[in-house]
């Protein structure tokens, strides 16, 4: 029932960015939240909530549809924010400020809902609480923060299909990663150079049959 979201960036808050399909063909571009069930039903798809508390989030949202719409526009544009910064380092370049300022102060926000979890004795900051719809936010800030500052954000990469451009962080062995998803846009790719091959190779016989 529902979507399923291709969760492959290997870091949640790339993930987000990916909810927005064919980026780079604007009369094809496909919005993958159009409402907050969807992106509850990412959030859980993305293992950010469990599906009991995706299940709650819904009935708090049917019950304020204002604030759901309100939530979802800030999952928007925190979104969008992501993109550029991540698309800008991805090329190398200075991200805008205005962006960087948008996920930090969505990161302090996200500090305002902290509350400590235990564990055996052991101690975790945990953002799991509450239903308020704004909660599933949190992780996605906090996995955005904790990559701008580790080192692998020089391992973030664009997929190198020209309609797809999804973001992800390389973590392949030797850091070859260059599809999404190798079954989605690997094999579209492999496709058509098998074809390029082959009608190349056919020239080629042309050319070898006219010396
Ligand atoms: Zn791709």
């Amino acid at each position: 029932m529902g979507t399923v979201f291709n969760i492959l960036a290997g870091e949640r808050c790339l993930d987000l960015v990916n909810t927005l399909d064919n980026r780079p063909v604007p009369e094809k571009k496909l919005e993958l939240l159009p409402d907050y069930a969807s992106f509850a039903m990412w959030a859980e798809q993305a293992g950010i909530i469990s599906r009991q508390k995706r299940q709650r989030l819904c009935e708090v949202a049917l019950a304020d549809p204002a604030r759901a719409t309100n939530v979802l526009s800030w999952v928007i544009e925190l979104r969008e924010s992501l993109y550029r910064i991540f698309d800008r380092i991805v090329g190398e370049q200075q991200p805008p400020k205005s962006d960087l300022d948008l996920v930090a102060h969505f990161l302090a926000q996200s500090y305002r809902a902290v509350r400590f979890r235990s564990t055996h004795g052991v101690y975790q900051l945990d953002w799991q609480d509450g239903e308020q719809l704004e909660s599933p936010l949190w992780p996605i800030v906090r996995s955005a923060s904790s990559l701008l500052t580790s080192p692998d954000l020089k391992l973030v990469r664009k997929c190198s299909v020209e309609t797809c451009r999804w973001l992800f962080v390389d973590r392949s062995k030797n850091h070859s990663r260059r599809w999404c998803d190798m079954k989605i846009c690997g094999n579209r790719t492999k496709a058509r150079k098998y074809y390029s091959r082959t009608k190349l190779d056919a020239g080629e016989g042309a050319r070898a049959t006219q010396q």
